[in-house]
């Protein structure tokens, strides 16, 4: 669905009538193409006080931008405030960044690298969780298609933890994501990066339901992208469109209904040598509120969003059919974070995706090598939210930092991103894929 606010916003007229009445003015974003797959311009790093971790020169070093200790148009900037430990350190972070943050290019990033907040020291977890409330805010603030994350790396961690997310967010790929906090964990065997950078996947067997169409037909076609081996799975009633999806990929269709009872058995038969990469995508919606909802429409969406994905998961892993480094992938929704009218079955679904990822993520971890994790889509240009009635269809685009809908893309660059081989400490996360909406911030 055409965004035309977006495009009368692109012409000088546009903008010129937009301004004058205080509209929002939304930033055409620059997505990863083929053409242009970095940013442009050099990475500033910076630091606030002493590093607390070890080997963040050398893990930027390998971040495909010249990196420098100072320039006029940064295209991204990275603050080291891992050291930052009381309240008075915190002028350290405004000292950095206050005089370069105007100089950022259109579009750009600023990273902050923090620490885990320690439940020993007050003073230091007053002063790391400072860092999120001041992430989320300059969020806000830096316009133009910037984004503004913060990364924590575990008390005297190494860097190279951080390695495959710098790469994400210091790309086009994490466009549609802003002001998201992503810990890692102190993993203990973290993979190298792949053999071939542009094709990390190779090798990898990767699953993706709901893939005939819209955000599952996105990510099978990035983890295509990526050299993976992909399955596009979807129910028997969309078998032409799921046909037509994974010919254009190059992918095996595998017509099923997840909800199944032999569904789980069905995916393994599919694939004899294990699957890498497991993408739980499907997902419906059956609004109504919870006064006129019969018991079925609430019945199918826990059933298709939140059952059939622990089913399947708890099987898949006992089964020893996801292999080691596997990477379980499933899809939550701001819903499931600010709670909708009109979406009890649907939001609960999505909380309940949260609870399972936080919850799983350590223990595949440990007895499994398998990584857990969420994406939260906001709103994103599908089928889904054409449905939705106009103005509020205008209230979800433009309720979020970057004033736009998402695409489908900018989700499966995120769950890609939880699939790379070196993603190992990337564990138990829920990343908001929204442009940093206002809903459940
Ligand atoms: P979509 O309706 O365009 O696609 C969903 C796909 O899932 C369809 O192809 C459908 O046939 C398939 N599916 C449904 N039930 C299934 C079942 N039982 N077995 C196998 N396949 C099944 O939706 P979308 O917008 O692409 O959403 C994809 C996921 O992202 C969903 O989980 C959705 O809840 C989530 N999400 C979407 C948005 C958004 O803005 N579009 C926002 C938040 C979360």
């Amino acid at each position: 669905m055409a965004d035309r606010y977006l495009h009368l916003t692109g012409t000088a007229p546009g903008r010129f009538l937009t301004r004058r009445l205080g509209l929002p003015q939304p930033a055409p974003l620059r997505r990863w193409t083929l053409e242009t797959p970095r940013l442009e311009g050099p990475l500033l790093h910076l630091t606030a006080g002493a590093s607390a971790v070890t080997g963040v020169a050398e893990v930027l070093s390998r971040s495909g931008l010249p990196v420098v200790g100072d320039t006029d148009r940064p295209a991204a900037i990275i603050l080291d405030a891992t050291g930052v430990t009381t309240a008075a350190g915190l002028g350290d972070v405004h000292a950095a960044l206050h005089p370069v943050v105007r100089s950022l290019a259109p579009g750009g990033r600023i990273v902050v690298l923090g620490t885990v907040p320690s439940p020993d020291d007050h003073h230091q977890a007053a002063a790391q969780q400072a860092l999120e409330g001041f992430v989320r805010s300059l969020g806000k603030e830096t316009g133009r298609g910037s984004t503004v994350q913060l990364v924590r790396i575990p008390v005297g961690g190494a860097a190279q933890a951080a390695e495959s997310t710098l790469r994400f967010l210091l790309s086009p790929r994490s466009a549609y994501v802003s002001g998201q906090v992503i810990e890692l964990t102190t993993a203990t065997a973290t993979p190298g990066p792949a053999a071939d950078p542009a094709a990390p996947l190779t090798g990898r067997t990767a699953l993706v339901t709901g893939a005939a169409r819209g955000i599952g037909a996105a990510v099978a076609s990035v983890l295509a992208r990526d050299g993976a081996r992909v399955i596009t799975l979807d129910v028997p009633g969309a078998r032409e469109e799921l046909e037509r999806t994974a010919d254009r990929l190059g992918a095996t269709a595998l017509p099923l209904d997840i909800t199944a009872p032999d569904a789980a058995g069905r995916i393994a038969a599919a694939v004899p040598d294990g699957l890498g990469v497991l993408v739980h995508n499907a997902g419906i919606t059956r609004d109504r509120r919870l006064a006129n909802m019969p018991a079925d429409r609430w019945t199918s969406v826990i059933e298709v969003n939140l059952d059939s994905v622990l089913r399947t998961t708890d099987e898949l892993l006992k089964a020893g059919v996801i292999t080691r480094g596997g990477r379980i992938v499933a899809t939550a929704s701001i819903a499931g974070i600010a709670g909708n009218t009109g979406q009890t079955n649907y939001a609960a679904s999505k909380a309940g995706i949260i609870g399972l990822v936080r919850s799983l993520g350590p223990r595949a971890a440990a007895d499994h090598g398998v990584t857990v994790n969420a994406v939260a889509p906001g709103f994103i240009e599908t089928k889904m939210t054409a449905a939705v009635p106009l103005f509020i269809r205008e209230a979800g685009r433009r309720m979020n930092s970057l004033s736009q809908g998402g695409l489908p893309v900018d989700v499966a660059e995120a769950v890609a991103w939880f699939a790379q081989p070196d993603s190992t400490a990337v564990n138990g996360q829920v990343l908001r894929v929204c442009g940093q909406s206002l809903l459940g911030a």
